[in-house]
Protein backbone atom coordinates (compact mmCIF):
# COMPACT_ATOMS: atom_id res chain seq x y z
CA UNK A 1 0.00 0.00 0.00
CA UNK A 2 1.25 3.34 -0.80
CA UNK A 3 2.29 5.74 2.55
CA UNK A 4 -0.06 8.37 3.46
CA UNK A 5 2.10 11.63 2.79
CA UNK A 6 2.09 15.38 3.17
CA UNK A 7 4.22 16.70 0.32
CA UNK A 8 4.62 20.72 0.03
CA UNK A 9 2.27 19.83 -2.78
CA UNK A 10 -0.49 18.71 -0.86
CA UNK A 11 0.59 21.76 1.66
CA UNK A 12 0.13 24.31 -1.06
CA UNK A 13 -3.08 23.38 -1.56
CA UNK A 14 -4.20 23.26 1.44
CA UNK A 15 -3.12 26.37 2.43
CA UNK A 16 -4.78 27.55 -0.88
CA UNK A 17 -8.47 25.92 0.21
CA UNK A 18 -7.74 27.63 3.60
CA UNK A 19 -7.53 31.19 2.49
CA UNK A 20 -10.60 30.46 0.16
CA UNK A 21 -12.52 29.37 3.53
CA UNK A 22 -11.22 32.54 4.98
CA UNK A 23 -12.62 34.67 1.90
CA UNK A 24 -15.80 32.68 2.41
CA UNK A 25 -15.88 34.90 5.72
CA UNK A 26 -14.19 32.30 8.81
CA UNK A 27 -12.25 34.86 10.95
CA UNK A 28 -10.58 32.57 13.17
CA UNK A 29 -7.53 32.47 12.77
CA UNK A 30 -7.18 29.69 15.26
CA UNK A 31 -9.94 27.30 13.54
CA UNK A 32 -8.07 28.53 10.19
CA UNK A 33 -4.65 27.63 11.52
CA UNK A 34 -5.59 24.48 13.00
CA UNK A 35 -7.00 23.33 9.90
CA UNK A 36 -4.17 24.17 8.05
CA UNK A 37 -2.12 22.02 10.33
CA UNK A 38 -4.08 18.78 9.56
CA UNK A 39 -3.89 17.17 6.18
CA UNK A 40 -7.28 16.46 4.98
CA UNK A 41 -6.21 13.98 2.45
CA UNK A 42 -5.60 11.31 5.15
CA UNK A 43 -9.03 11.19 6.18
CA UNK A 44 -10.17 10.49 1.92
CA UNK A 45 -9.40 7.56 0.27
CA UNK A 46 -7.02 7.22 -1.73
CA UNK A 47 -8.44 8.18 -5.14
CA UNK A 48 -9.46 11.00 -3.58
CA UNK A 49 -5.93 12.78 -2.69
CA UNK A 50 -6.27 14.85 -5.67
CA UNK A 51 -9.38 16.85 -5.19
CA UNK A 52 -9.12 16.51 -1.07
CA UNK A 53 -8.15 20.22 -1.41
CA UNK A 54 -11.98 21.22 -2.53
CA UNK A 55 -14.22 22.84 -0.41
CA UNK A 56 -16.59 19.93 -0.94
CA UNK A 57 -17.63 17.16 0.98
CA UNK A 58 -17.11 14.11 0.46
CA UNK A 59 -17.89 10.12 0.83
CA UNK A 60 -17.11 8.36 3.46
CA UNK A 61 -18.84 4.95 2.96
CA UNK A 62 -21.97 3.71 4.52
CA UNK A 63 -23.68 7.15 2.60
CA UNK A 64 -22.18 9.47 5.13
CA UNK A 65 -19.80 12.21 4.22
CA UNK A 66 -17.16 14.21 5.73
CA UNK A 67 -17.86 17.70 5.77
CA UNK A 68 -17.25 20.45 3.48
CA UNK A 69 -14.07 22.28 5.00
CA UNK A 70 -15.96 25.70 5.14
CA UNK A 71 -18.88 24.33 7.33
CA UNK A 72 -16.11 22.07 9.73
CA UNK A 73 -14.68 25.71 10.31
CA UNK A 74 -18.03 27.40 10.28
CA UNK A 75 -18.89 25.39 13.35
CA UNK A 76 -15.90 25.32 15.14
CA UNK A 77 -15.92 29.11 14.94
CA UNK A 78 -18.91 29.04 16.66
CA UNK A 79 -18.20 26.45 19.14
CA UNK A 80 -15.99 29.33 20.70
CA UNK A 81 -13.48 26.41 21.70
CA UNK A 82 -10.41 26.75 24.23
CA UNK A 83 -7.55 24.28 24.90
CA UNK A 84 -8.63 22.00 27.54
CA UNK A 85 -11.89 22.23 26.89
CA UNK A 86 -14.09 19.08 27.11
CA UNK A 87 -15.96 18.83 23.73
CA UNK A 88 -18.60 16.28 23.05
CA UNK A 89 -18.53 15.62 19.43
CA UNK A 90 -21.95 13.71 17.76
CA UNK A 91 -21.15 12.20 14.34
CA UNK A 92 -17.48 10.85 14.12
CA UNK A 93 -17.59 10.14 10.57
CA UNK A 94 -14.39 10.72 8.99
CA UNK A 95 -12.53 11.52 12.15
CA UNK A 96 -11.39 14.91 10.67
CA UNK A 97 -13.55 17.31 13.05
CA UNK A 98 -13.02 15.69 15.98
CA UNK A 99 -8.54 16.30 15.10
CA UNK A 100 -9.14 19.44 14.35
CA UNK A 101 -11.04 20.32 17.39
CA UNK A 102 -7.92 18.39 19.15
CA UNK A 103 -5.26 20.49 16.93
CA UNK A 104 -6.89 23.07 18.85
CA UNK A 105 -5.93 21.78 22.24
CA UNK A 106 -9.40 20.25 23.68
CA UNK A 107 -10.26 17.17 24.74
CA UNK A 108 -12.47 15.62 22.69
CA UNK A 109 -15.22 12.71 23.24
CA UNK A 110 -16.59 11.65 19.59
CA UNK A 111 -19.93 8.99 19.28
CA UNK A 112 -20.60 7.42 16.15
CA UNK A 113 -23.91 5.33 15.70
CA UNK A 114 -22.26 2.86 12.72
CA UNK A 115 -20.33 0.41 13.60
CA UNK A 116 -18.06 -0.04 10.71
CA UNK A 117 -17.56 3.56 11.06
CA UNK A 118 -16.20 3.48 14.11
CA UNK A 119 -14.33 0.62 13.20
CA UNK A 120 -12.66 2.33 10.94
CA UNK A 121 -10.97 3.98 13.35
CA UNK A 122 -9.32 1.47 15.03
CA UNK A 123 -6.27 1.22 13.19
CA UNK A 124 -6.45 4.54 11.21
CA UNK A 125 -2.64 5.86 11.45
CA UNK A 126 -3.40 9.17 12.82
CA UNK A 127 -4.89 8.27 16.17
CA UNK A 128 -2.43 7.74 17.66
CA UNK A 129 -0.98 11.31 17.05
CA UNK A 130 -4.16 12.57 18.60
CA UNK A 131 -4.13 10.64 22.01
CA UNK A 132 -7.21 13.72 23.34
CA UNK A 133 -9.73 12.31 21.52
CA UNK A 134 -11.67 9.30 22.57
CA UNK A 135 -13.68 6.98 20.40
CA UNK A 136 -17.18 6.02 21.35
CA UNK A 137 -19.85 3.41 19.54
CA UNK A 138 -23.32 4.79 20.14
CA UNK A 139 -26.45 6.67 19.83
CA UNK A 140 -25.51 10.51 20.05
CA UNK A 141 -29.04 11.50 21.18
CA UNK A 142 -28.08 9.47 24.75
CA UNK A 143 -24.99 11.54 24.72
CA UNK A 144 -22.17 10.45 27.07
CA UNK A 145 -23.79 10.70 31.00
CA UNK A 146 -20.44 9.18 32.39
CA UNK A 147 -18.22 11.90 31.26
CA UNK A 148 -20.85 14.84 31.08
CA UNK A 149 -20.77 17.63 31.85
CA UNK A 150 -19.01 19.10 28.58
CA UNK A 151 -17.91 22.09 28.14
CA UNK A 152 -18.58 21.90 24.07
CA UNK A 153 -21.17 20.12 22.41
CA UNK A 154 -21.04 19.53 18.73
CA UNK A 155 -23.82 17.78 16.10
CA UNK A 156 -22.18 17.32 12.82
CA UNK A 157 -25.65 15.34 11.34
CA UNK A 158 -29.51 17.05 10.94
CA UNK A 159 -31.02 17.25 14.08
CA UNK A 160 -34.86 16.84 13.92
CA UNK A 161 -34.76 18.76 17.92
CA UNK A 162 -32.45 20.34 20.37
CA UNK A 163 -31.20 16.56 22.14
CA UNK A 164 -32.82 16.99 25.58
CA UNK A 165 -30.47 14.81 26.98
CA UNK A 166 -27.70 16.68 25.39
CA UNK A 167 -28.71 20.09 26.91
CA UNK A 168 -28.60 18.38 29.92
CA UNK A 169 -25.09 17.26 29.91
CA UNK A 170 -23.45 20.79 29.05
CA UNK A 171 -21.86 22.75 31.76
CA UNK A 172 -23.71 26.37 33.29
CA UNK A 173 -21.88 28.68 30.56
CA UNK A 174 -21.52 25.82 28.24
CA UNK A 175 -22.27 26.13 24.42
CA UNK A 176 -23.78 23.70 21.85
CA UNK A 177 -23.66 23.85 18.01
CA UNK A 178 -26.07 21.89 15.94
CA UNK A 179 -27.66 22.32 12.47
CA UNK A 180 -31.48 22.09 13.47
CA UNK A 181 -34.06 20.61 10.34
CA UNK A 182 -36.10 23.33 8.72
CA UNK A 183 -38.04 22.59 5.89
CA UNK A 184 -35.48 20.64 3.73
CA UNK A 185 -31.53 22.60 5.37
CA UNK A 186 -30.80 22.92 8.60
CA UNK A 187 -30.30 26.41 10.51
CA UNK A 188 -27.11 26.01 12.19
CA UNK A 189 -27.85 27.28 15.49
CA UNK A 190 -25.98 27.96 18.80
CA UNK A 191 -27.49 26.72 22.51
CA UNK A 192 -25.65 28.65 25.76
CA UNK A 193 -26.80 27.10 29.05
CA UNK A 194 -26.92 30.12 31.07
CA UNK A 195 -26.51 30.41 34.97
CA UNK A 196 -30.39 29.83 35.86
CA UNK A 197 -30.22 26.89 33.83
CA UNK A 198 -32.18 28.48 30.71
CA UNK A 199 -31.51 28.11 27.38
CA UNK A 200 -30.33 31.17 25.04
CA UNK A 201 -30.85 30.19 21.40
CA UNK A 202 -29.07 31.90 18.37
CA UNK A 203 -29.36 31.50 14.69
CA UNK A 204 -27.24 31.39 11.95
CA UNK A 205 -26.72 30.58 8.07
CA UNK A 206 -28.21 27.66 6.34
CA UNK A 207 -26.63 24.07 5.51
CA UNK A 208 -27.10 20.92 4.60
CA UNK A 209 -26.32 17.88 6.54
CA UNK A 210 -26.96 14.43 6.31
CA UNK A 211 -29.40 13.03 9.29
CA UNK A 212 -28.97 12.42 12.86
CA UNK A 213 -30.68 9.31 13.07
CA UNK A 214 -31.92 7.61 16.22
CA UNK A 215 -30.19 4.30 17.59
CA UNK A 216 -26.90 2.27 16.69
CA UNK A 217 -26.44 0.41 13.24
CA UNK A 218 -24.50 -2.86 13.08
N1 LIG B 1 -17.85 14.95 11.77
C1 LIG B 1 -17.74 14.12 10.61
C2 LIG B 1 -18.90 14.35 9.64
C3 LIG B 1 -19.77 13.21 9.73
S1 LIG B 1 -21.24 13.08 8.80
C4 LIG B 1 -16.43 14.28 9.90
O1 LIG B 1 -15.65 15.16 10.28
O2 LIG B 1 -16.14 13.50 9.00
C5 LIG B 1 -22.33 12.70 10.15
C6 LIG B 1 -22.03 11.45 10.92
O3 LIG B 1 -22.98 11.38 11.99
C7 LIG B 1 -22.20 10.16 10.13
O4 LIG B 1 -21.03 9.39 10.24
C8 LIG B 1 -23.39 9.45 10.81
O5 LIG B 1 -23.28 8.04 10.84
C9 LIG B 1 -23.31 10.04 12.22
N2 LIG B 1 -24.55 10.01 13.00
C10 LIG B 1 -25.83 10.23 12.57
N3 LIG B 1 -26.70 10.12 13.60
C11 LIG B 1 -25.96 9.85 14.72
C12 LIG B 1 -26.27 9.59 16.09
N4 LIG B 1 -27.52 9.60 16.56
N5 LIG B 1 -25.25 9.32 16.94
C13 LIG B 1 -23.96 9.27 16.49
N6 LIG B 1 -23.60 9.49 15.22
C14 LIG B 1 -24.59 9.77 14.34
Amino acid sequence: MRKYEDTYRHKGMRKKLIDSIRDKGITSEEVLEAMNRLPRHFFLDKALEEIAYQDRAFPIGEGQTISQPYTVAYQTQLLEVKPFDKVLEIGTGSGYQAMVLAEIGAQVFTIERQKKLFDQHKNFFLRSAYPSVKYFYGDGFEGLPTYAPFDRILITAAAPFIPPKLTAQLKTGGMMVLPLNEDDYQRMTRITKMEDGSLKEEKFDNFSFVPMLKGKEY
